[in-house]
């Protein structure tokens, strides 16, 4: 019975997360799957988020001095960041000499990925900002 629970709430949050607009916060999920599951409580939130997180279901995107984003796309992928409203759009392009580059000129670490971070304007503000 607890099992079954656990997974409705964990396939709630995980639909809130996957219909959401781009990489959602943990308050915004609450406030979200509370809508669809009433007694989930905000820890369970959290906690479901980290297990989902170490399943690779989805990205745990920490960002110094805010809080912590959630991103439905497990896929590696790079971020715009609105400079002027913070929402985080996925720049899906790649850069495939990036780690072997690095791996030459830094041979005593260890590369596993690329997370790129742009900076800019999604497309709502630029129209805002062009009309
Ligand atoms: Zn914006
Ligand atoms: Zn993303």
């Amino acid at each position: 019975m607890a099992m079954k629970r656990l997974t409705k709430q964990r396939k709630a949050v995980l639909d809130v997360i996957q219909n959401a607009r781009n990489h959602p916060d943990a308050a915004w999920v609450y406030q979200e799957v509370r809508k669809v599951v009433p007694s989930i409580s905000l820890g369970t939130v959290y906690r479901t988020l980290d297990a989902l997180v170490e399943e690779g279901r989805i990205i745990q995107l920490a960002r110094a001095g805010e809080a912590t984003r959630y991103d439905a796309n497990p896929t590696p992928h790079h971020h715009l960041i609105c400079d002027r409203c913070g929402e985080i759009v996925d720049v899906e392009i790649e850069f495939p000499d990036m780690l072997a580059k690095a791996s030459e000129a830094y041979p005593e670490l260890r590369f596993h990925g690329v997370s790129i971070e742009f900076h800019g304007l999604c497309a709502k503000c630029r129209d805002a900002l062009s009309s």
